[in-house]
């Protein structure tokens, strides 16, 4: 088979770990198979050279944080490309730009147009392993940019389309997908198999095991994913493309929550046609994503018109609101960063009623508000205080009957 095999920050932390990483791609040689590499910076590099910069300015220049940003993964790819060296396995790194691939211009988000993999497919024929630096890539002016946080996923898909990869493998620190961050839910259990839906889901509200734009790439070239760890042995999560929704498909298949979002509430304003267009308008020219929204029955005329942002747009969007609250006589602006978004996922969903109830009904009884609510076919999402976000999560693990311990009171005709 022809693999794209992608070692995350953790996979690549010292060393020792490098060297694991060289012996898993000379393991998968030997067994037949042919590799090409993407490699994440070492762990907390980036978040370090991150702070760099922003020890000298809160807010610098895109093109230079590129730059900045993306040498994490220069370090890595070459250590790796000793690394086997050493153990007697030809292997060459290449940047974004070394290796074609090609991106738009917007430096911290850039998005992938095309791959000219000429050179990772010289290396594969000739029996060498290219060793691609993820999250990174080469504007038409030959600027170098960054595809944004946890971007390397998305560069190993797309090589993998590129080269027409039998299977993109995604190395890193857990066993594949869980039900939920199993680093928050100890019982959160090992899921084999993701539809695709279910992980672009499960990816766009907070789970940062693959970066969304992984997934869409994932669906658009139907490249089959695979997350696994690099520290033990399995099978991981495969990404699958079948619908399988069956008798047995359980309601719901996952939970995700993040803490990244910040909630405004435009209180006191007329309830006239064209209000939200107003607030909304010039919050989405200044390139802001607005993710939920709330406007409330009006009372005497006068509505409350809630809605959330990301944290990092905060400051922006409220001095943008401050100035339309004015103008259309607002009696305050309520800020809160506080919150916590989570969400249910599962195609299992449309068969199944109820499923909405059940959830509000758990979190009433451990005492959590529901502040907002948005639903999609196949999720449920609400905001709660950010102090009730792991209570929240562990509460609906349980009662959607996620943990493993209960599958395996279920399930396992021989328990322990
Ligand atoms: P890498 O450096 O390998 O890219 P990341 O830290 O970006 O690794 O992603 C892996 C992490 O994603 C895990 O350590 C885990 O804490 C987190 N995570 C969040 N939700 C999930 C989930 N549903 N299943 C597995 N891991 C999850
Ligand atoms: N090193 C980058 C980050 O920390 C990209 C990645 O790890 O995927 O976001
Ligand atoms: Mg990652």
């Amino acid at each position: 088979m022809l693999l794209v095999q992608k070692f995350g920050g953790t996979s690549m932390g010292s060393l020792e770990r490098i060297a694991n990483v060289a012996d898993k791609i000379i393991k998968a040689r030997e067994a037949g198979h042919q590799v090409a590499v993407v490699v994440s910076a070492m762990s907390g590099e980036t978040d370090r050279l991150i702070a760099l910069a922003q020890a000298i300015q809160a807010e610098p220049d895109p093109r230079e944080y590129s730059m900045l940003v993306s040498t994490g993964e220069q370090v890595s790819m070459s250590l790796l490309a000793m690394m086997l060296h050493s153990k007697g396995v030809p292997a060459r790194s290449y940047t974004g730009n070394q290796a074609g691939i090609h991106t738009n211009s917007v430096y911290k988000k850039a998005r992938i147009l095309n791959l000219d993999c000429k050179r990772i497919q010289k290396d594969l024929a000739e029996g060498r392993v290219p060793i691609i630096a993820g999250f990174q890539g080469v504007d038409s002016c030959g600027e170098v940019t960054t595809l944004g946080r946890g971007g390397s996923d998305t560069s190993a898909v797309a090589v993998a389309a590129a080269i027409q990869a039998d299977e993109c493998q995604i190395f890193t620190d857990v066993e594949g997908v869980y039900t939920t961050d199993p680093r928050v839910v100890s019982t959160a259990r090992l899921l084999e198999k993701v539809t695709f839906e279910e992980m672009l889901e499960l990816a766009s509200l907070g789970a940062k095991v693959l970066q969304i734009r992984s997934v869409e790439f994932a669906g658009k070239h139907n490249i089959p994913v695979r997350v696994l760890s690099s520290f033990v042995e399995g099978n991981g999560t495969l990404i699958t493309f079948e619908e399988n929704v069956g008798l047995e498909q359980p309601k719901v298949s996952g939970i995700a929550f993040n803490r990244s979002e910040a909630k405004i509430t435009v209180r006191g304003i007329p309830d006239s046609p064209g209000v939200a267009a107003r607030i909304l308008g010039p919050i989405s020219r200044a390139q802001i994503e607005v993710d939920m929204i709330i406007q409330n029955v009006p009372v005497a005329g006068i509505i409350d018109f809630t809605f959330t942002v990301h944290r990092d747009d905060f400051a922006k969007t409220v001095e943008i609101v401050e100035e339309i609250a004015r103008e259309l006589g607002a009696s305050e602006i309520l800020k809160d960063k506080k919150i916590a978004k989570l969400s249910l996922v599962g195609v299992g969903m449309r068969s199944h009623a109820g499923i909405a109830s059940t959830m509000f009904t758990a979190l009433g009884t451990e005492g959590i508000n529901i502040q907002l609510i948005s639903t999609s076919e196949i999720k449920i999402s609400v905001v709660v205080d950010e102090k009730y976000l792991e209570l929240g999560v562990r509460t609906l693990h349980s009662v959607f009957h996620l943990d493993q311990q209960e599958v395996r009171e279920e399930w396992d005709p021989h328990p322990l």
